[in-house]
């Protein structure tokens, strides 16, 4: 009886050891993707990969971030999409800022899928945090797509995701 119970004992300890190590895999996995992840190169951190949806605003200390003025225009409207974004995946956690200089003092969980000519830049919703504290500067075609962009919960919005070929989002099986 003694013997079971120590024997219990030990694997749900063992059970513990498992959780506590892969919560720390998954976070290596996540830090070692962003840590790859450069402005308009295809973004790897989502289920769905290809060359047409690239990445923006994927940031980390160990980047060397684009600073300077960005539109306000911009800003505003990235502010408004991040109120109720589109989102086709349900969302694995919350990114925190890793560029704040002690610790992040925003996170966010929700992308923003921008779709433009053919392409769809995806970025954190922290990316307004990004502008506006540590003066990120998206590229230029970024900001031209965020201008051209509907309202998210519009038909227009979903009819240009489509048109360029956003279905790949949806249609993930
Ligand atoms: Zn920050």
């Amino acid at each position: 009886m003694w013997s079971r119970v120590a024997t219990v004992e030990k694997l749900q300890q063992a059970l513990r050891l498992i959780d506590s190590y892969s919560l720390v895999c998954h976070e290596i996995r996540r830090c070692i993707t962003l840590a790859e992840l450069r402005d308009l190169t295809p973004c790897t951190y989502l289920p769905v990969v290809a060359d047409h949806i690239l990445a923006v605003g994927w940031l980390e200390k160990a980047f060397e971030i684009p600073t300077g003025p960005t539109p306000q225009e911009v800003f505003a409207k990235l502010t408004e999409f991040a109120r109720n974004p589109w989102q086709p995946f349900v969302s694995a956690g919350y990114h925190e800022c890793g560029i704040c200089q002690f610790g992040g003092e925003k996170r966010g969980t929700a992308n923003l899928f921008i779709p433009y000519e053919g392409k769809i830049y995806v970025c954190p919703e922290l990316i307004t945090h990004y502008i506006n504290a540590h003066y990120y500067s998206p590229p230029v075609e970024f900001c031209e797509a965020v201008l051209a962009c509907p309202p998210m919960q519009s038909m227009a919005y979903k009819r240009l995701l489509v048109a360029c070929s956003g279905a790949v989002l949806w249609q993930t099986e």
